[in-house]
């Protein structure tokens, strides 16, 4: 299936954006998509051609890439590669997570850090955008590997933070172990207990309620909306969501609160099926406590099933919930999905579907939530604790729940009317990119060119 064509403005920029980042596959796949939705955007809003926003947009505002040399157990020198892409800060202090996971490489962390312009705009917070991480694979590594590699890369990205400028949170890779490691390295280096400079922080040391449920919880919230929109809801509904990691456990989570059933979850090795519907308590002492694999899981609940290198997609299910990485839906997953039944995916992950996936998708015009959008509560809930560091304060779990549920109830309106506005009913992915693109560019217009 070929890419929609782009507005004949907005081809020479993609051109440009191929030749200046070769070999970067997903970032481009992000900046097109993006592209494509942006055209009728430029007939309205003349000044953002003029003022080059989106060529601007589209470059970082400043990359570091940086050596990260650390010891083994055996006493052995590793060497890996760190990344801080701080992309845009028309609209807050760089904020995006930290990946660490052996695929990393600048395409990698590009993308994500453009994503993330958009999503921190939609959810009309004053953060910017950027991304980091390493190649480093922390699987079967200790705890002590951990700490030195954390340090270590903490010990070159401390001086390119500050709670005004860039303020990391985790990815794939990096939960509360990691960050912990990192902000004591920080704390140890600059000599200030500086609460507000990474979110995700442990509870006793910062740390806000919610932030460590909110991606999941906060895609079901999205995902619920859009039932909603179409007079529907997850109760009864029966539910796939892949991965099985910090995303996926909490989506598990908050979808059986609402009604709907998960079947099924997983991890690269392999997917568990689960018919009587997922046991999150063994998922997380899997997953959290013993920091396992999956597959684990059918050794200790009988009635599942375990299939090595399975296709979580070939599932039947009403709703869909991509939690684990990026390009994960093909268009043949997509056109399995929409054959067996499903009416709605939330991309709990980011940029899980292909273009080809995505088209299907809208062509069978069931409800998509794309990722910028439906996956915004995890740095929505890290702008919370931003705030709570500020005023050091902690809010209780009910209160910080209800402000990240609001946050998910606007971000879908905001995406729903944008959609109509611009001619395209339920195309979310066109309300999400024109709606967080306006904000960022009107604010890149007035603060002028910088
Ligand atoms: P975790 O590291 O906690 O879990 C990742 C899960 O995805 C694991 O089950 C992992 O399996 C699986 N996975 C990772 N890479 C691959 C791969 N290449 N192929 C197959 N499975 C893979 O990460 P998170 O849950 O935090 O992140 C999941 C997704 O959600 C990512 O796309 C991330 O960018 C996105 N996201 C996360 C946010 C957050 O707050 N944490 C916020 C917004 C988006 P295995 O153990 O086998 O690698």
């Amino acid at each position: 299936m070929s890419a929609a064509p782009l507005d004949e403005k907005l081809e020479p920029i993609f051109q440009e954006v191929l030749r200046r980042n070769p070999g970067e596959l997903e970032f481009h796949q992000a900046v097109r998509e993006v592209l494509e939705c942006l055209g009728p955007v430029m007939v309205k809003h003349p000044e953002f051609v003029e003022h080059k926003v989106i060529e601007r947009i589209c470059e970082p505002e400043r990359q570091i890439i940086f050596r990260v040399p650390w010891q083994d157990d055996k006493g052995e020198v590793q060497i890996n590669r760190g990344f801080r892409v701080e992309f845009n800060s028309a609209l807050g202090p760089y904020k995006g997570g930290l990946r660490f996971h052996p695929s990393v490489y600048l395409g990698i962390i590009k993308f994500l850090g453009f994503e993330q312009i958009f999503k921190n705009s939609l959810t009309g917070l004053p953060i910017g955008g950027g991304k980091g991480g390493s190649d480093f694979d922390p699987k079967g590594k200790s705890d002590g590997e951990i700490m030195r590699f954390c340090q270590s890369f903490m010990t070159e990205l401390y001086r390119h933070l500050g709670e005004y400028t860039d303020v990391p949170a985790g990815d794939i890779g990096v939960g509360g172990r990691e960050l912990g490691f990192m902000f004591g390295q920080y704390k140890r280096i600059t000599n200030r207990y500086e609460s507000g400079v990474l979110t995700g922080k442990g509870l006793t040391w910062g740390g806000s309620l919610v932030r460590t449920e909110a991606t999941g919880y906060g895609a079901s919230f999205f995902v619920a909306e859009m039932l909603r929109a179409r007079g529907d809801s997850f109760d009864g509904k029966t539910c796939v969501v892949s991965g099985s990691g910090n995303v996926a456990i909490y989506t598990i989570e908050k979808i059986h609160e609402m009604g709907g059933k998960v079947v099924a979850c997983s991890d690269s090795n392999g997917v568990i099926y689960a018919e009587h519907g997922i046991d999150l308590a063994l998922v997380q002492r899997i997953k959290e406590v013993e920091r396992g694999r999956i597959g684990s899981y059918a050794e200790r609940d009988r009635k599942a099933r375990y299939i090595p290198g399975g296709n979580i997609w070939d599932i039947p299910c009403h709703v869909a919930m991509p939690s684990a990485t990026q390009n994960e839906i093909n268009g043949r997953d997509a056109r399995t999905l929409v054959k067996n039944g499903c009416i709605a995916v939330g991309e709990g992950a980011n940029m899980p579907t292909t273009p080809d996936g995505i088209r299907v998708f809208l062509d069978a015009k069931i409800a998509y939530g794309p990722g910028k959008a439906a996956n915004a509560g995890g740095v929505a809930t890290s702008a919370l604790e931003m705030q709570q560091n500020a005023s050091r304060d902690s809010w209780s779990f009910e209160y910080t729940e209800k402000r990240l549920h609001e946050i998910m109830r606007n971000i879908h309106d905001l995406c729903y009317q944008t959609a109509e506005e611009y001619g395209t009913p339920g195309n979310y992915v066109n309300g999400a990119n024109i709606a967080g693109f306006i904000k960022v560019a009107s604010a890149m217009v007035a603060l002028g060119l910088i």
